[in-house]
């Protein structure tokens, strides 16, 4: 009985304490945001390839929050190029992305 199941996840069930339903990838902004910018960018903006496509936060949510589903705050990388600028220990590449992002942004406002 499917439905039964259905009808008792997440936020329906009464035992719901806030668990994986609150994490981003489930919800639909989250996905509405990274199907935008995979059909903006179209291949991975550091080596542009066309394989295995994610989507990056450029500048992390933990310190830009409101910038959770702005498609400029997300980049498409593949899967390999995504991993080596996440990996632990690949903050510093992480943070680089996200000044030059910064200053990208900044020059070419009016
Ligand atoms: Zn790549």
């Amino acid at each position: 009985m499917w439905r039964i199941h259905l009808s008792a996840r997440g936020e329906n069930n009464a035992q719901w304490q806030g668990g994986t339903q609150d994490r981003p990838n489930y919800r639909v902004e989250y996905k509405m945001w990274r199907i935008a910018v995979l059909r903006r960018d179209g291949m991975c903006m550091m080596c542009t390839s066309t394989e295995d496509l994610q989507v990056h936060h450029i500048i992390p949510w933990r310190v830009w929050p409101e910038g959770r589903y702005d498609t400029i705050n997300g980049l498409t990388l593949c899967r390999t190029c995504h991993q080596s600028i996440s990996a632990p220990g690949a903050s510093s590449r992480e943070e680089s992305l996200a000044s030059d992002f910064i200053a990208y942004t900044l020059s070419t406002q009016d």
